[in-house]
């Protein structure tokens, strides 16, 4: 008798196990491809000298740090009018809040709807603690054989430089586009956008129009992707981070250090930074990082593949193995960043009064509000007092943006057609771009770079020794081109 439970158990189990690997291998050879099959097109030299252009764009200054040097911001509008005599004169320039551009190449067809392509003006100030470690002086534009050095080379004038070098490129073709395309290059990106970005939103909403798509800075070709991928991943950004910057103050009696009290101001808030820090938000594997996961998946190697494919039962371990990086931890949770703390006067002297501030981004589906309630239910301390920073720090997170859209189509057959190794996938944004303020305007906002990096030369976005190559910038001006003829198709 027992030995027939025993053997009927043993059936089960082995059913069981059957069943288990025939799911797991179905789900597997059904996680087919979604990279798009595209011939390679005729992709001609830029104009002679884009290069030296792109040098002597980034010898302007253009810092968007309060007070802006608003002459090293009109020299450049001087330097770009002169450089590209035809985009200067076939196109409708709009000056808004006295340094943000808007041009305008109007469409043969007026019922088809206009795109917008994005790149902001203004570059963030070099470390003054860290100028030692520049190859060549952040401003100096340096020019060599091989590459393009200087502050800005990608952040972001490589961009805007690489579009109006691809619209000259078309004008002197003699091309016209179909539909409108638009540009709108901000000066105050670095600084939130506020006056330049937002002010050309409204612009645009005032006179009623709406994009078939916006594209802004925000991810790039990465080439060594992650994932156990060969091939170099571009993501394209169908979503951005909002962003919450919370305040906590403690205030206490002060007195002499000689004789303190059990916690000091500095203790009681440094013990509610790490309760939070102890608590951080729940992961999840949802929205536009799920989604990258299943454009990734089937171009991953097999142990990889078939966890992708079966998030159902690896999930706990996916989760787990994101989180092991702050770059990818970012895109399964709302963060918390402790950044500023002030207190104390004196070593011998009791605080009276402790304040720090702590940067949260927020993941899509989280709200400033939930984040403001969360961090009250686990500071829980009568002792803390919380409030919100700034407007300016405040943004919810963006709507996700559809992958079913003429604008992702034509941005992912535009990379495979300039990078046809890269693997295409949607992904979040994990900080903030100036193409938020354009997201009602538009059936879909995407951020995407042409630009090929490798994961340690990340660190030049707003770093030392910020450059790139004469080839990729080619591949740059390229895919611009290319991006605005197959907008028109
Ligand atoms: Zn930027």
């Amino acid at each position: 008798m027992a030995r027939a439970r025993k053997y009927r158990l043993l059936q089960w189990g082995l059913t069981g196990f059957v069943l288990l690997i025939g799911i797991i291998s179905i789900r597997t050879l059904s996680f087919t491809s979604r990279q798009i099959q595209v011939d390679i097109p005729d992709l001609p030299e830029p104009i002679a000298g884009a290069a030296e252009r792109l040098a002597a764009a980034i010898r302007y200054p253009t810092i968007s740090l309060l007070p802006i040097d608003t002459q090293a911001f009109l020299a450049f509008d001087t330097f770009l009018a002169g450089h590209f005599p035809l985009t200067d004169s076939l196109l409708r320039r709009t000056t808004i809040a006295g340094l943000s551009t808007i041009l305008e190449w109007p469409g043969k067809q007026s019922t088809l709807s206009p795109v917008l392509l994005m790149a902001h003006k203004d570059v963030v100030p070099p470390d003054s603690a860290s100028l030692e470690h520049w190859t060549h002086p952040p401003f100096a534009g340096k020019l060599d054989d091989t590459t393009i050095w200087g502050r800005g080379a990608i952040d972001d004038k490589g961009s805007l430089m690489a579009i109006l070098e691809s619209v000259e490129l078309l004008l002197e073709e003699g091309y016209q586009p179909n539909r409108t395309v638009f540009f709108a290059f901000g000066h105050d990106e670095e600084t939130g956008g506020s006056a330049g970005a937002a002010a050309m939103a409204r612009w645009f909403a005032d006179k009623n129009i709406r994009f078939e798509y916006v594209l802004d800075e925000g991810m790039l070709l990465v080439e060594d992707g992650g994932g156990g991928l060969e091939q170099p991943l571009a993501v394209i950004g169908i979503a951005e981070k909002g962003m919450l910057t919370l305040n906590l103050e403690v205030n206490t009696e002060g007195g002499h250090s000689s004789r303190p009290p059990a916690m000091t101001a500095v203790g009681i808030l440094a013990s509610a930074i790490n309760k939070l820090q102890e608590n951080p938000f729940p992961a999840r594997l949802d929205g536009a990082t799920r989604l990258m996961l299943d454009y990734i998946g089937p171009e991953s190697p097999l142990p990889n593949k078939v966890a992708l494919a079966n998030l159902w039962l690896s999930k706990g371990i996916i989760i787990h193995q994101l989180e092991n990086n702050p770059g990818t931890n970012a895109m399964i949770r709302t963060t918390i960043a402790p950044t500023i703390f002030r207190a104390g006067v004196k070593s011998n002297v009791l605080p009276a009064r402790a304040q720090a501030s702590i940067n949260f981004r927020i993941l899509p589906g989280d709200t400033p509000e939930s984040v403001g309630e969360r961090v009250e239910q686990v500071i829980d301390d009568p002792r803390i007092q919380i409030s919100v920073e700034g407007a300016e720090d405040h943004t919810p997170p963006s709507p996700v943006s559809s992958t079913e859209t003429l604008g992702f189509r034509v941005l992912e057959k535009t990379i495979r057609e300039i990078f046809p190794d890269a693997v295409v996938a949607p992904g979040l944004v994990i900080a903030g771009t100036d193409s938020k303020h354009y997201q009602e305007l538009a059936k879909g906002t995407y951020r995407f770079m042409p630009l090929r990096l490798k994961n340690e030369e990340l660190t030049q976005f707003h770093g030392n020794d910020e450059r790139i190559s004469r080839e990729d910038y080619t591949a740059m001006i390229r895919f611009y081109r290319q991006l605005v003829l197959n907008s028109c198709k």
